[in-house]
């Protein structure tokens, strides 16, 4: 558009062929403004400057009569871009410009005419056209928005509805005003009656206070939230769903309800639910292997396994059968509260023994046997899920681990079902290792029963003391030789030990049995640990002089030891008292009768102050 102070193109369109000198001349005295007037005599010889478009301004000469023309130059100048203004100026001077009924932007009256009015009009005229122009530009990108407008609204329903995101709106009271079409897909409800919030009413009983004081929340704190819930979908099924909300405000601030959009999470929430148990499962097998290897008390191994099984997989009952000559008897059992149950395996009717005389063969070929119900006339109907797993080590089926529930249906999960395949595994080991321990205790038992040295001392034990003797006492009562005994035994050893503590006490077993053993030079001579703190020797071809003379040897042997004993009666140092006796053997008494008198030779030593030797002499019989 022209500005309105550069040269202005004048078309002069002069039906009356009026002088026009006297125009030319008020348009030449306007200084502000510079014109160029192009002058045509009729309507018809405008219409080509018309089309051609580069004029500012018409000035339409008209008498009274011509009016009618008006209207072909009107829709004339209409055709045209940018509707050039159009000013009248009439001959005559009484025009009434209400009869013309038609758009123009001004008129003159041909006498009235004066250079000031010429260019207020003019400076008007090319003003309204300017707005004119600029309403018609405006107009024209509005609708351009609104066709934007309209194209983005298009767009954004197409994405609303084609979204597996579920969205919704609620105003600020917490009245549902929008859902979109995923709903309709996951709860197979008609928007209608989910906008009457009964919706809310699929939500998973357990999940629905928090969601609602949640919501409620957001609603008075005007706030966003996120909070995962089970929804009851059209296929009556729970999903799981995080819902994210974020409050609405209008630009003056006011809080205007919330926005919401949610996602189905219940694969991502089943695989975290599997790997939660999967790592609960892994503990558990760990602690329950770990008390496998730590012990080998296997009643206690099934205990705890029971107990914590029970624990763990919040079950009625764990039980661990025996199976014995086709027998099954219960070994342990963990239960609730010790509430009798329907299906109690205490009672015979009620334990599921055709499950598992159903499935004896595939138990004891390693599988599970499982039952979901019990149709058993104590079962009261009730529905019971069991589960059997075989224990078998050696391939040999050795028992059953029972789990019941019976109080709600139970679906056992693969990752349970694994759980218990391994403690089963776990438990075939643990008696594996408590039979092989259990052989190895009989085998240690009949090893000691064989052997003839002391495990302590390292000299010989009460057994080969009591074959020594018995063999020397007939050999000598043959020959008819002496045999002497000596029997000795450790003063206050009791309060040594109360002193220094039972292993120092072993201690000083240990080093008296190895310095009272260097003592004895024959072969033929015997030391023996005869119980406790007591030794005894045997010497066979032995008479009483040198019976005492060594048990002398023996107590200074001991003496010179100097072992500390400060808390000792008799001395600082750890002493012996002895009993000697001697006889020639005979097969008329045994050689009970030969230790009886050495121990009467102790004792009197013991009485008689201790760190002594005392011969006893055998009575004659
Ligand atoms: P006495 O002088 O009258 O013989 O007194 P004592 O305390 O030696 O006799 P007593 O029979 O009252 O106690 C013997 C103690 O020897 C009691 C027992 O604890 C201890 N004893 C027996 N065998 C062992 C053993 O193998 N190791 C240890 N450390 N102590 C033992
Ligand atoms: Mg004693
Ligand atoms: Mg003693």
């Amino acid at each position: 558009m022209k500005a309105i102070n550069s040269t202005i193109d004048i078309l002069l369109i002069d039906n009356n062929q009026v002088d026009s000198r006297e125009l030319e001349y008020f348009l030449k005295n306007i200084k502000s403004k510079s014109f160029k007037l192009t002058r045509v005599k009729d309507l018809n010889a405008s219409l080509e400057f018309i089309k051609q478009d580069h004029h500012d301004l018409i000035f339409y000469i008209v008498t009274q009569h011509e009016y009618s023309n008006l209207s072909i130059l009107l829709k004339l100048r209409e055709t045209n871009s940018r509707e050039i203004p159009l000013i009248l100026i009439s001959t005559i001077n009484e025009f009434d410009i209400n009869l013309l009924n038609v758009a123009i932007d001004d008129y003159l009256i041909w006498s009235d005419i004066s250079a000031t009015l010429l260019e207020k009009t003019i400076y008007l005229a090319l003003k309204k056209a300017n707005n004119r122009k600029e309403s018609t530009l405006i107009a024209h990108e509005n609708i351009e928005l609104d066709s934007q407008l309209l194209t983005t609204k298009k767009l954004f329903q197409t994405i609303i509805d084609n979204t597996s995101t579920l969205i919704w709106m609620c105003d600020e009271l917490g009245n549902s005003t929008f859902f979109n079409q995923a709903w309709n897909r996951l709860l197979g409800q008609n928007i209608e009656t989910r906008l009457n919030s009964k919706w809310m009413l699929n939500i998973h009983p357990q999940d629905f206070a928090k969601c609602d004081r949640q919501f409620n929340q957001a609603l008075s704190e005007t706030e966003g939230f996120r909070i995962s819930y089970r929804l009851k979908c059209a296929d009556n099924q729970y999903r799981w769903i995080s819902n994210y909300a974020v409050p609405q405000f209008s630009v003056s601030g006011k809080f205007e309800g919330l926005v919401g959009y949610c996602f189905d999470i219940t694969s991502h929430k089943t695989i975290e639910q599997k790997l939660i148990q999967r790592a609960a499962s892994d503990r558990l097998l760990a602690h329950i292997t770990q008390k496998i290897h730590a012990s080998l008390d296997l009643d206690q191994i099934l205990q705890t396994t029971v107990a914590e099984l029970h624990q763990f997989l919040q079950a009625d009952k764990i039980q661990i059968n025996r199976l014995q000559e086709g027998k099954l008897t219960l070994l342990f059992e963990s239960k609730f509260n010790n509430q009798p149950l329907s299906c109690d395996i205490d009672h015979p009717q009620r334990f599921p023994i055709l499950l598992f005389q159903n499935n004896l063969a595939q138990l004891a070929a390693g599988e599970i046997a499982t039952q979901e119900e019990v149709d058993s006339p104590m079962s009261k109907g009730d529905l019971c899920s069991i589960l059997m797993i075989p224990i078998l080590p050696e391939d040999k089926l050795w028992g059953i681990l029972c789990i019941e529930q019976c109080s709600i249906s139970r679906e056992w999960n693969t990752e349970e079902i694994k759980l218990l395949e391994r403690v089963a595994l776990e438990l075939s080991v643990a008696i594996k290792q408590a039979k092989l321990y259990q052989q190895l205790e009989e085998a240690n038992q009949e090893l000691e029963a064989l052997s003839v040295v002391d495990g302590l001392t390292k000299i010989a034990n009460r057994r080969k003391f009591d074959n020594y003797i018995a063999a020397e006492w007939t050999r000598l009562a043959r020959e008819q030789n002496p045999l002497s005994l000596i029997l000795c035994d450790i003063d206050y050893f009791k309060l040594y030990n109360d002193t220094y503590g039972h292993q120092a006490g072993d201690r000083c077993l240990q080093e008296v049995a190895q310095a009272i053993s260097k003592v004895i030079k024959r072969p033929a001579d015997l030391v023996a640990r005869y119980g406790g703190e007591e030794f005894v020797f045997v010497l066979p071809n032995t008479p009483m002089a040198g019976a005492k003379y060594l048990a002398q040897q023996v107590r200074l042997q001991i003496e010179t030891l100097r072992l500390p004993h400060i808390n000792s009666p008799v001395d600082l140092y750890v002493t012996l008292s002895l009993g000697v006796s001697c006889c020639i053997p005979s097969a008329n008494f045994s050689f009970h009768t030969l230790v009886t008198a050495a121990d009467k030779g102790l004792y009197q030593a013991k009485a008689t102050g201790r760190n002594r030797v005392v011969e006893y002499e055998i009575e004659p019989e």
